[in-house]
């Protein structure tokens, strides 16, 4: 009797087990920078592309499939890349139909399922575990209905890998080794197989210290972490990550990846980074490019109503960096406070050197939900009201402080691969 007892617990804790098993697909576009560009613009098909940031970069953002079979590579020097394949075409990359391509996805990905997760310019999971059952028996028959969704919505020439699993970590990882424009499911049989051929540098949230450490102790695939003990794993990889690597190589989803479901009410931090065209040394210029930064942060976080009291600049020379930062009492969004503060840590760089990239952040970020009371500041208020609304109206740059850089140079808000910002991007307006 009590065998059975026993048993039945067992039983029952499995089914429930089994019932609870999520079932999480990855969508991820084909080299998308390149395919939108190509979708747009016919004589681009089937052509090795580069796509550069605008006319005067020698960096490759994305390549295209074609350009990929000569082994050109995301972060390629143009000029490398020619010699590779001298048939190279590099265009220029179109920021805003990137985006406006993902805010189309993301509505064919809503009507699949309430549970979509953004999770890069053209990345998502969709978590169908609730619906799986009645809508999507068959789910190998869900991934060819996504081919097909998205072809029609974005375009014939626009592909996709997805990844279907019990989590994401495996998900994403096999939207990663699929063939492209395939499906590929993982389950308990494929699993191991999995782990124990996929490259760590496939694995998401693996960097590159990280995957260069592991290589050092020929560790080159999820499954041998298995072999190691814990304590072996402390000591190279310290207490953080032996413990996530040791989830990878059972295939469990790892805490990056587990925080996605914490909902995030609202940025904590919005920075802008820009590698120059030039080097700059003129105190003035510098001082210009960083205005033009700021300029784009205040936009941002007003349009969110937020307001901060930390302010990050960083600036990198070919060899040098130097970053500092300053925690405020009081929480800012005005664009002259902004301006003040970083020309005020501009200037405890001492140590001066040539710069190409320059980087200012506002963080520790908070609902600006009440006015402040002193006239100083109602006037401040005012006066980026103003200047916001034509701003809004006309454009980011209308409206300015007296020295940005000349127009040819002006930095304009973009997109990144990895959309930092997508909570600003893909707000509800
Ligand atoms: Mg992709």
């Amino acid at each position: 009797m009590e065998n059975n007892g026993s048993l039945g617990r067992v039983t029952v804790q499995r089914n429930i087990k089994i019932l609870m098993k999520k079932t999480i697909l990855h969508v991820d576009i084909n080299s998308y920078f390149a395919t939108i560009l190509q979708q747009e613009n016919p004589h681009l098909r089937n052509k090795p592309i580069g796509v550069i940031k605008d006319g005067g970069r020698t960096c490759l953002i994305a390549v295209s499939k074609e350009a990929k079979k000569f082994g050109i590579e995301t972060g390629s020097r143009k000029r490398e890349a020619l010699i590779l394949c001298p048939e190279l075409i590099c265009v220029p990359a179109a920021f805003d139909r990137y985006l406006d391509t993902t805010k189309r996805l993301q509505k064919v990905f809503a009507t699949i399922s309430p549970s979509v997760h953004i999770y890069s310019l053209d990345e998502a999971f969709i978590d169908v575990s609730d619906c799986r059952k009645n809508l999507y028996p068959n789910i190998k028959d869900l991934g060819n209905c996504i081919h097909d969704l998205i072809k029609k919505e974005l375009g014939e020439w626009v592909t996709c890998n997805i990844g279907i699993a019990e989590n994401r970590l495996l998900a994403k990882m096999a939207s990663e080794v699929a063939p492209k424009g395939t499906t590929l499911e993982i389950t308990d049989e494929n699993k191991d197989a999995l782990l124990a051929s996929t490259p760590f540098k496939d694995v998401c949230g693996i960097g590159y210290a990280l995957s260069k450490k592991l290589k050092l102790f020929n560790i080159t695939v999820p499954y041998q972490i298995r072999f190691m003990s814990e304590e072996e794993l402390n000591i190279i990889f310290g207490p953080f990550w032996s413990k996530e690597l040791m989830k990878i190589a059972y295939g469990e989803e790892t805490h990056l990846l587990s925080q996605l479901d914490k909902k995030i009410k609202h940025m904590k931090s919005v920075g802008r980074s820009i590698t120059g065209y030039h080097l700059y040394e003129n105190d003035i210029e510098i001082g210009n490019v960083l205005k033009n930064l700021c300029i784009e942060i205040i936009s941002k976080v007003r349009v969110m109503n937020l307001a901060g009291r930390q302010v990050q600049l960083g600036l990198y020379g070919q060899e040098k960096g130097w970053s500092t930062h300053v925690t405020l009492r009081t929480s800012i969004n005005h664009l002259n406070d902004l301006i003040d503060w970083v020309s005020k840590l501009y200037l405890q760089w001492h140590d001066k050197f040539p710069v190409i990239k320059f980087a200012v952040r506002l963080s520790l970020l908070k609902e600006q939900d009440q006015e402040e009371l002193l006239p100083e500041w109602q006037k401040q208020e005012a006066v980026q009201r103003a200047f916001d609304s034509i701003n809004n109206k006309y454009g980011i740059f209308t409206l300015h402080p007296a020295a940005i850089p000349p127009r040819n140079e002006l930095i304009f808000p973009e997109v990144t691969g990895f959309l930092g910002d997508k909570l600003y991007q893909l707000r509800e307006k």
